[in-house]
């Protein structure tokens, strides 16, 4: 007797036993306690164009505007142009939050000050790791080919999430380990 046709528990988050690390990410991905699973865009080359927060969608990091660097008249529209400096980079509510796995390893990701602020579960924490694994396991294959990758995230799977907390200001201020 096998309990057949259950719909998947809700921030249940149970090991699943049997399931491929990919099928492990796919499970966690349909729960919907990620509403932002694909939460950034690159650039063609590479940089970082736009990053949401993973649980309310907020555009934590994009375009900036910076200062005018010319100002002149438009004879034909007869108005004002403005060229400024545009950048990209973390906006006011960029936070990095620090994912500790209970073998000691940490995982940084980007979430909105917001949202950290406001109390994240244990189910939640899980998804925005899985999510991120997701995407490195893609960069990985892109590099290294999908055996290798593939490995790679049944390794990272085997890590628990044990609490998430906001990068703090002295841990910034470390050496490198
Ligand atoms: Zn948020």
């Amino acid at each position: 007797m096998s309990p057949q046709n259950q719909p998947e528990e809700r921030g249940g988050s149970k090991p699943t036993p049997g399931k491929t690390p990919k099928e492990r990410i796919q499970a966690t991905k349909t729960t919907g306690l990620l509403p932002k699973w694909e939460y950034f865009k690159r650039m063609p080359d590479g940089r970082l164009l736009v990053v949401h927060c993973k649980l309310c969608g907020k555009i934590i990091y994009g375009k900036r505007m910076g200062p005018i660097i010319s100002q002149y008249k438009d004879r034909a529209s007869k108005t004002i142009v403005l060229e400024r400096e545009v950048s990209y980079g973390p906006l006011g509510e960029y936070e990095i939050a620090v994912l500790e796995h209970e073998d000691g390893s940490s995982h940084e990701t980007p979430l909105c000050a917001t949202c950290l602020d406001s109390g994240i579960s244990a189910a939640q924490a899980e998804a925005i790791y899985h999510a991120d694994l997701e995407a490195l396991h893609a960069a990985i294959r892109e590099t290294q080919g999908e055996g290798e990758a593939d490995t790679w995230l049944d390794a990272q799977l085997r890590k628990r999430p044990a609490q998430l907390r906001r990068r703090s200001r002295i841990t910034e201020m470390m050496p490198e380990a």
